[in-house]
């Protein structure tokens, strides 16, 4: 039995928020690649937001879509993949590599979401194994990953089983010796309490989304909810931190607009890492430092920094 990890770096302290780069550093370089994480490492962030997926192999690679997004994908002759884009989950390592993550399609609306990203060519969609291994190189002991396993239970055919996610993503952790620095969180509990089950050492960061006016369609809390892996909150008095701290978690991750100033005491008194996602306009950045959350999860992370040091505070 592996002991678990000390949390510290992941908690906030008067003075300190902790900073996640989401995807890297999305605002300014492509999302989920090597050249992006390791950005975000330049830019002196700890804590490395990733999404991971699964190829044909059962191998984890670091990205968000299940399917690779026309607005964000080449192929081997620099064209723009056709939509709705090969499923992830269809292609072997080999043939994924092929393809090219570094660039957003001028003209698409994702692109007009992301102006000042950089263009890049001949980047990959990154193995877990990679990223894990520029973690592991000397000078980056201090950082932690923070990895999102995209799971979804209404999408089976997107993924191998939330056993063979789990066993899989493990064993690139131990083979590069991360599992004291990494946090797992998913919007599908079920992976979760996979996880929990698997390797209790490593710290579990429940992520949601409140249903209702405004969320998208993959908001996870409500009634019946197949993300929340047969939990239910009317049994926790509708309190999603008690909710979360019942399942085990060490870590809530809500969207921001949906944390009060109640939930994030309660889930204080509970022990909870709090960390919000994802938080870019400087309005709201400074919302939730005044709140007193335990991380940002940020596109933008020179923007957190500024915010903190504004007002004599730091990430680290
Ligand atoms: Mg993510």
């Amino acid at each position: 039995m592996t002991a678990a990890p000390d949390l510290e770096p992941l908690r906030g302290r008067p003075g300190v928020i902790r900073l996640h780069g989401h995807r890297g550093a999305r605002g300014l370089m492509p999302e989920n690649t090597l050249p992006g994480f390791a950005f975000a490492l330049a830019c002196g962030v700890e804590i490395l937001e990733c999404d991971v997926l699964f190829s044909r192999e059962g191998t984890p690679v670091v990205t968000h879509n299940p399917r690779l997004s026309p607005d964000m994908t080449r192929d081997a002759e620099g064209g723009w993949v056709a939509a709705p884009g090969p499923l992830v989950r269809a292609l072997s390592l080999e043939e994924l590599r092929r393809f090219d993550a570094g660039g957003l399609r001028s003209g698409s609306a994702y692109a007009a979401r992301w102006p000042d990203q950089a263009f890049l060519s001949g980047v990959p969609v990154p193995c877990l194994d990679e990223l894990a291994a520029l973690l592991a190189r000397p000078g980056h002991g201090r950082v932690w990953l923070n990895l999102e396993i995209k799971s979804s239970p209404l999408h089976p055919e997107h993924g191998p089983p939330p056993p063979e996610q789990v066993a899989a993503v493990l064993a690139v952790l131990d083979d590069y010796g991360l599992a004291g620095r990494t946090l797992v969180q998913s919007f599908d509990w079920r992976v979760l309490a996979e996880l929990r089950r698997q390797r209790p050492s490593i710290p579990r960061s429940f992520l949601s989304e409140l249903s209702g006016e405004g969320a998208t369609p993959e908001a996870n809390i409500h009634d019946g909810s197949p993300w929340m892996a047969g939990l239910s909150l009317a049994a926790h008095g509708g309190s999603l931190p008690a909710l979360v701290a019942a399942a085990g978690g060490q870590a809530w991750s809500p969207h921001f607009g949906d944390l009060t100033a109640e939930d994030l005491a309660r889930a204080r008194a509970l022990g909870l890492i709090v960390n919000v996602w994802t938080v870019n306009r400087p309005q709201d950045i400074d919302r939730m430092i005044a709140l007193g959350v335990d991380g940002i999860i940020t596109d933008f992370p020179g923007r957190v920094q500024h915010r903190l040091k504004a007002q004599g505070m730091s990430w680290r």
